[in-house]
């Protein structure tokens, strides 16, 4: 257990600096039971002492129980089931969400199993089925990779990172439980039917990468973390993570060629909902 534990957690830092953290030997880091972080004995090192945080002023609007510990720069989001709402490394879902009406989008997955990870929120799974169906006519076939990732998931793979590398280092590197897209039910990683390049830089610059950005926002989806924008978003490039934000938010953010921080700022500035 301690070996395999060590070993997926090695493999999965040494591909996944991403906000997709997708790691690769999935089953060995679920097998452990998942405590409250910050309080349980590490096991294949020295126990590591998490630094207390330093508590910034207090803010308007923060959650009121943040999830355990750390999340004093993290507010919570009071629209989680809209198409749009923003989750990001400061703006979490509420504790304990779960998104409506999760299915199977009818389309080709790099994996065989009816698994959580295959699971998207109805209308984004309808969307994706005619973007898939799109590129396959224009000869670029696409496989799904990676979509629904339950909080408790998130969870459970955030403090097994913990406890390895103490909280500061798992920030750099997975997201905080309830700051990961893939727990809206909105996010999906692809890519090419070759199953080739999933979720890694490769897939930047293939001819499916090139499909997805010029053709996303027509099925309602955007590139949700777009090349050089990382100091907005937060995350680097990662041309094959889609985010389903609804036909009309996706066509403005591709026309205005901005985040969806831009436009979610951008809507509360103006106050309208259009
Ligand atoms: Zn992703």
């Amino acid at each position: 257990m301690k070996t395999s534990l060590s070993a997926a957690i090695m493999i999965t830092v040494m591909i996944s600096l991403s906000a997709c953290s997708l790691p690769k030997n999935e089953l060995a880091v679920k097998a452990d039971p998942a405590p409250v972080i910050g309080t349980s004995p590490a096991k294949a090192d020295p126990p590591k002492a998490i630094p207390p945080k330093v508590s910034p002023p207090p803010k308007v609007n923060k959650p009121p129980q943040p999830a355990a510990g750390g999340t004093d720069d993290i507010q919570a989001v009071a629209d989680p089931e809209s198409d749009t709402v923003l989750i990001n490394k400061q703006h979490m879902l509420p504790e304990g969400y779960l998104p409506a009406e999760l299915v199977y989008p009818n389309v080709k997955f790099t994996f065989n199993e009816k698994i959580e990870k295959r699971m998207l929120r109805k209308e984004a799974a309808d969307a994706l089925e005619d973007l898939f169906s799109a590129a396959s006519k224009d000869g670029l076939p696409l496989a799904g990779v990676s979509a629904y990732r339950s909080h408790e998931r998130q969870k459970t793979l955030f403090e097994a990172y913990v406890r390895k590398d103490g909280e500061k280092k798992a920030r750099t590197y997975s997201a905080y439980p309830g700051t990961s897209e893939h727990e809206t039910g909105l996010a999906i990683d692809v890519t090419g039917a070759d199953g080739k390049c999933s979720a890694t830089d490769c897939f930047a610059g293939t001819p499916e990468a090139k499909w997805l950005a010029k053709h996303a926002h027509e099925y309602g989806f955007i590139i949700r973390y777009p090349e050089g924008k990382d100091s907005i978003t937060g995350y680097k490039y990662e041309p094959w993570h889609l985010r389903y934000v609804g036909l009309k938010p996706a066509a403005d953010i591709y026309d205005q060629d901005i985040t969806l921080e831009e436009y979610v700022s951008a809507i509360e500035v103006s106050g309208k909902v259009h």
